[in-house]
């Protein structure tokens, strides 16, 4: 890895960092998730970041992908999720965590093993050290603190880390957070990430969650739909977007259009990733960089 890319990967890390303790001064339970998204927007940009993606604001049940538009009246309560993307020259900073907003600490004993169970694997973080490592200490902890605690708490195995790369956020490799055999060398930069749930371990997809991304390049003939396309094409490229900040453009019949872009299979929208038994989850991500036989962890 180039000097410079080690430098933007930390420089991203340090502004979501900077994020995280923001986010976690300004959330209270019963704040619009609308006011948080937009306060963290403001604050990347004022921190002379990019939105590697929308942030996620997921509550309970929902794992993952879900970010409020603009006249959305959904508020923080339970556990929320919050996960971040900063990028600086393309190079991101991938990294979540969760809050517990319930009165009586409801899931404070799930967050606080989730985060033993990151802040373990980081222990092991070290050039060389094989994608099934993570996944070995990842599930020792889990049934570690299950026994001492007499509590049941799963993983969600179909949700797993995965590798960066410049302007890509999912660059092909896998890191999941349960046993495993891939003897794959972690390398470059690479985001791990475990959830936590009282439920079955495993999620099903749901409803659109507001955030996009351009999948074809085909011509569209609506005039209102080429307006759109040109803007994302300009602004996000190959990056996740979502509604909210097309929503500040006045662009004409703007749902329609992003509804029918996505029909065409121009546009990708992701679907809210829900877990399975509709019990609540818990998250904690942080990006890594391994290089020249360094470990940095840029997030953490
Ligand atoms: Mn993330
Ligand atoms: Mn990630």
């Amino acid at each position: 890895m180039e000097k410079s890319e080690v430098e933007s990967y930390i420089k991203a890390g340090n502004i979501a960092k900077e994020i995280k303790n923001f986010a976690k001064e300004i959330i209270k339970s019963n704040m619009k998730l609308i006011d948080i998204a937009e306060a963290i927007d403001a604050k990347i940009d004022e921190l002379g970041g990019e939105s590697a993606f929308p942030v996620n604001l997921s509550l309970n049940e929902i794992a993952a992908h879900y970010t409020p538009t603009k006249d959305d009246e959904t508020v923080a309560e339970g556990i929320l999720k919050i996960d971040i993307g900063v990028a600086v020259d393309g190079y991101i900073a991938d990294t979540a965590f969760s809050i517990d907003l319930t009165e009586d600490g409801k899931f404070k004993e799930m967050i606080e093993l989730n985060e033993k169970i990151l802040s373990e694997i980081t222990e092991i973080i070290k050039p060389g050290v094989e994608v099934r490592e993570v996944g070995d200490v990842a599930q020792d902890i889990l049934e570690e603190w299950n026994e001492d605690n007499n509590s049941r708490f799963v993983m969600i195995k179909s949700l797993s880390g995965h590798s960066l790369a410049q302007d890509t956020i999912h660059a092909g490799l896998t890191i999941s957070n349960y046993r495993n055999d891939n003897q794959n060398e972690l390398d470059g930069a690479f985001a791990i990430e475990p959830f936590v749930t009282t439920g079955v371990g495993d999620i099903y997809e749901g409803n659109a969650g507001g955030i996009y991304v351009l999948q074809s390049d085909e011509p569209v003939r609506d005039r209102d739909a080429r307006e759109v396309l040109k803007f994302i094409k300009e602004e996000y490229i190959t990056r996740p977007f979502c509604l909210r900040w097309l929503e500040k453009e006045n662009f004409g019949k703007l749902k329609f259009v992003i509804s029918s872009l996505v029909r065409q299979g121009i546009l990708h929208e992701y679907p809210l990733l829900i877990e399975k038994s509709k019990a609540p989850v818990s998250q904690i991500e942080n990006t890594f960089i391994i290089a020249d036989e360094e470990v940095w962890c840029t997030t953490g």
